[in-house]
């Protein structure tokens, strides 16, 4: 356990570099890198490689099929493994950090927003989400080193390049390092400007709903046609009155419709895309059971259920409590009040709490405007953040 006084060294330390954290997070900014463009990814993915090996990481970067490279830092481990880790996670051996490198913006969008200190907000396209995240881990990393704190576990961090796109590359190369973990910090934006950390996330599943109906004229010959867009229609309706309230937390939204040609003519085909969210992993089975079961109004239509849950729900348990206590308590060192809050959006945190791996989520940057041409971080809560970052370093 790190006691006041390490805690407090460590923050001291970091204090002092804030302004490197700053600059550093303008270069990174300054390195756009949208998940569709993977040469752009690796940049920041080999500059990210050489600030790692400066601060004493074993680095390597993962080739990813049609997307930029996953880099992986790994710091061995120096000393004997905590009471924390015998005790709780049945001999796994290292502790993963995790985060993406990937942002929604195109290059270019710099033009438009570039990378400002302003009224002490750091603002730039992909800032919160999540660069300040990756910045503050490699001077939590730093922090230990330069104060000869060694921590208890091995250390693994994994930067992925396609989270903003669903992950498809990065879920089994995180999956496989979570596997031999026995926590996981991810490094995504925290909840508010109080800096909330993630103990609950929803889980998320996608469906498609296609409908083929028959085409004929619309006017001559309407008993012939199936119209397809009707058949759609009568479906949304009954997909509204599916979820029972009892299913608390389960939501059920129909985003993109669309069939049809032209209106003489009806319509052959229509399809609809559903977005799904889960508390819980029962529901997740629960509602795929009841899509693949949807049946035609017009038997003459066919219909065609395709997706599922793809992302499963990073759970409240009692090992994550326990784990947010932990980091509670860090924070508490530091005068930190530190919250833990529920969100419905997805992160690869829920892929490795869906292993079983105790996860905490959020413990990135403090800022807001995700997504968007505000999007902002606090450069004045880096230090903190950093820092109670690498007391769960030191103590997992
Ligand atoms: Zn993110």
């Amino acid at each position: 356990m790190a006691n006041r006084e390490t805690m407090r060294k460590i923050h001291r330390y970091l204090r002092g570099r804030q302004g490197a954290m700053v600059e550093l997070l303008g270069k990174v900014v300054t390195l756009e890198s949208p998940s569709d463009n993977p040469a752009a990814v690796e940049r920041v993915a080999r500059f990210l490689a050489g600030e790692w090996k400066k601060r004493g990481a074993k680095v390597n970067l993962i080739p990813a099929k049609g997307r930029g490279p996953i880099l992986r830092a790994e710091i061995p481990r120096k000393r004997p493994p905590s009471s924390y880790g015998l005790r709780r996670a049945g001999g796994a051996q290292q502790v993963l950090g995790l985060g993406h490198l990937d942002t929604v913006y195109s290059v270019g969008t710099l033009k438009r927003m570039p990378f400002k200190v302003s009224s002490g907000r750091a603002l730039g396209p992909g800032t919160v989400d999540m660069k300040a995240g990756v910045v503050q881990a490699l001077f939590a990393v730093e922090a230990l080193r330069a104060l000869r704190l060694h921590p208890a576990a091995k250390l693994v961090f994994l930067f992925t390049s396609d989270e903003e796109v669903g992950s498809a590359a990065g879920r089994p190369v995180l999956e496989a390092e979570a596997r031999k973990s026995r926590a996981v910090l991810v490094m995504e934006p925290s909840t508010g400007l109080q800096g909330a950390l993630k103990t609950a996330r929803k889980g998320v599943g996608e469906f498609e709903i296609i409908v083929e109906g028959r085409a004929a004229h619309a006017g001559v010959e309407p008993e012939k046609g199936v119209n397809a867009v009707h058949e759609l229609a009568e479906q949304i309706v009954r997909l509204k009155k599916l979820v029972p309230r009892s299913r608390d937390g389960l939501t059920l939204n129909v985003d993109v419709v669309e069939g049809g040609t032209r209106t003489n003519v009806i319509a052959e085909r229509a399809r609809a895309q559903v977005d799904v969210r889960i508390a819980r992993m029962t529901d997740g089975k629960w509602i795929e059971r009841q899509m693949r079961r949807l049946k035609p109004v017009d038997k003459r239509a066919k219909l065609i259920v395709r997706g599922g849950i793809n992302r499963p729900p990073l759970e409240r348990t009692a090992r994550v409590v326990s784990l947010f206590r932990h980091a509670e308590k860090l924070a508490g060192e530091l005068g930190m009040k530190l919250e833990q809050s529920a969100t419905g959006g997805g992160s690869d945190g829920n892929f490795t709490a869906g292993l079983g791996v105790p996860t905490l989520d959020g413990l990135g940057g403090v800022g807001g405007g995700m997504h968007s041409p505000g999007e902002f971080v606090l450069v004045r809560h880096m230090p903190e953040r950093a820092a109670l970052l690498a007391g769960l370093l030191l103590t997992l």
